[in-house]
């Protein structure tokens, strides 16, 4: 296991890296046991605008250089990402908290998306069309747009910067990219890998610092077209608002409140291991997390006894350790939004199963630990069915039939993940039409994507845009329909010549 060292770290501007122009700085330390992981620069306005610079002067070149040769960069970076995946993996551990198996997952999406947009670097396909006159060709082609700002989470600091700049660079765009304040090294990393892999200086720039400060001056600043955020929904509506003055192009990836569905005719072994998986799973931080459980009466008592029995057996502990199960939680804050959700729950009248306090003793004492909660007896209206804690807490909610659980499933205000455990095809196809979400599962939990399939949600959970797969591409570029005359007379479209 590689020790750290806490150490100095610095914005990356134009191919340089610099301080904050205050000298001001900011402190990362690790959720699971306190230790300082690194000193970063808390910038500003004045920071943004530099990167911002540089970016749009990088633009000019990048723009320039042919797609499969900036793919093959992003080649190069995957290559490099794999070669450090298990280094990566344990700072992730570190400085974020997941368990190693899962830190090794998040470095391994990114992995898999740069080569599946170093690929895009030979299509970035447009079509072309026949025209309604003789002699004439028409085209559409994918065009960069300009200086793209990256805004990022800390629940997936490698995967989720890897959505957003990847396929930006292989459009031809430039990047200026803000990490979250709780993952700084972990962004730094990625930047210094992409470097490594030959983004010349100016196209990717990183500058740290509150999403406040830093944040907002990329969405305010002029010359930034396009924003792509994944944070929480009262991030995101800021975002629309401060952005919406200069009409750019925003794309949001916001919050969840995922179910599952358990049917009587579930594998029911099944559906607690996948259950366990999907509200426990980085400690129950993901935007696809499940947080509620919609159980058919036939199974719920079966079910709740199965979870909890299972619950209760998980290993909280540091994520770098292979036998620990359950990670920490991000910070003090966090901590604190969950636990006040267990007071919440228990005077909404819903029944504590198992958790629902701050785990201590084993050396928990110096990091954010809560135990994996269960609720039954879950109103599908009470509060901890219908906002985003955001940590290990599931409620279990009691339905009747097929039909009810559906209803329920999409009774909330996001619309991201949705699961159903069924052995009924029927139903199953009833819950693939039905289901309020941009994705759903038949017979496995809420999380885990794929990169080369659409991600995100309906309702609250964004604004109809998707990262990923050939959606991602859309977001990033726009279209120019090129409409070339070679009969050597000027023919008028849709003017009629008959007579
Ligand atoms: P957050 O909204 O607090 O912060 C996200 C990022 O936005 C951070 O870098 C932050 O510094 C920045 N930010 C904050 N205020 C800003 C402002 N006014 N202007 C510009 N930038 C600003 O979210 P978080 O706590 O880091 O992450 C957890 C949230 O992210 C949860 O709601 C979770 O569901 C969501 N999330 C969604 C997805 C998805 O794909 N839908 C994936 C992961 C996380």
């Amino acid at each position: 296991m590689a020790i750290l060292g806490a150490k100095t770290f610095q914005n990356y501007i134009g191919g340089e890296w610099v301080d904050a122009a205050s000298g001001e700085t900011f402190e990362s330390t690790s959720p699971a046991n306190g230790e300082a992981i690194g000193t970063f620069p808390r910038s500003s306005a004045e920071d943004v605008a530099r990167a911002v610079a540089a970016a749009k002067t990088a633009y000019e070149d990048w723009r320039l250089v042919p797609a499969p040769r900036r793919g093959e960069i992003l080649f190069r970076f995957a290559q490099l990402l794999t070669e450090q995946k298990e280094d990566i993996s344990q700072l992730m551990a570190r400085e974020m908290g997941k368990v190693l198996p899962e830190a090794r997952g998040d470095v391994q999406e990114a992995i898999d998306m740069a080569y599946y947009m170093g690929g895009e670097g030979r299509r970035l396909f447009g079509q072309t069309t026949p025209s309604e006159l003789p002699d004439k060709f028409n085209m559409s082609v994918r065009q960069p747009i300009g200086v793209v700002g990256v805004i990022t989470p800390w629940n997936f600091p490698i995967a989720i910067p890897s959505w957003k700049i990847l396929p930006a660079l292989v459009c031809g765009n430039t990047v200026v990219f803000k990490p979250a304040t709780d993952t700084p090294t972990l962004g730094e990393r990625f930047v210094e890998l992409l470097i490594e892999a030959g983004v010349p200086g100016g196209v990717v720039n990183v500058v740290h610092g509150g999403g406040g400060e830093v944040g907002n001056a990329i969405v305010i600043h002029p010359d930034v077209p396009v924003i792509t955020l994944t944070g929480s929904r009262e991030t995101g509506v800021q975002v629309t608002k401060d952005a919406a003055d200069r009409l750019k192009h925003v794309h949001l990836e916001l919050g969840g409140k995922n179910a599952i569905i358990v049917l009587d005719d579930a594998d029911l072994e099944l559906a607690v291991e996948g259950i366990l998986w999907s509200a426990f799973g980085t400690s129950g931080q993901r935007c696809t997390a499940a947080s509620r459980v919609i159980a058919q009466e036939g199974v719920c008592d079966e079910l709740t006894s199965g979870l909890v029995d299972e619950a209760e057996k998980l290993r909280l502990g540091v994520g770098w350790e292979e036998d620990t199960d359950v990670g920490p939680v991000i910070n003090k804050a966090a901590l604190e939004k969950i636990h006040s959700y267990t007071t919440i729950g228990k005077d909404e009248g819903a029944t504590l199963l198992t958790g629902g306090e701050v785990a201590s003793g084993d050396g928990l004492d110096k990091g954010f630990y809560y135990r994996p909660t269960i609720f039954g007896d879950v109103d599908p209206e009470m509060r901890i069915a219908q906002e985003e804690i955001f940590g290990p807490t599931v409620g279990i909610i009691k339905v009747s039939d097929v039909d009810e659980a559906i209803r329920v499933s999409n009774g909330i205000k996001y619309g991201l993940s949705s699961s159903i455990f069924t052995r009924d095809v029927n139903k199953a196809f009833r819950a693939m039409r039905d289901l309020k979400a941009g994705i759903t599962y038949i017979n496995a939990g809420t999380i885990g994507a794929e990169v080369h399939l659409p991600f995100g949600g309906v309702k609250d959970t964004g604004n109809g845009h998707r990262e990923a797969g050939q959606a991602a591409l859309d977001f990033f570029t726009e279209w120019k329909s090129i409409y070339v005359d070679y009969s050597g007379r000027l023919q008028k479209a849709q003017i009629d010549t008959s007579d």
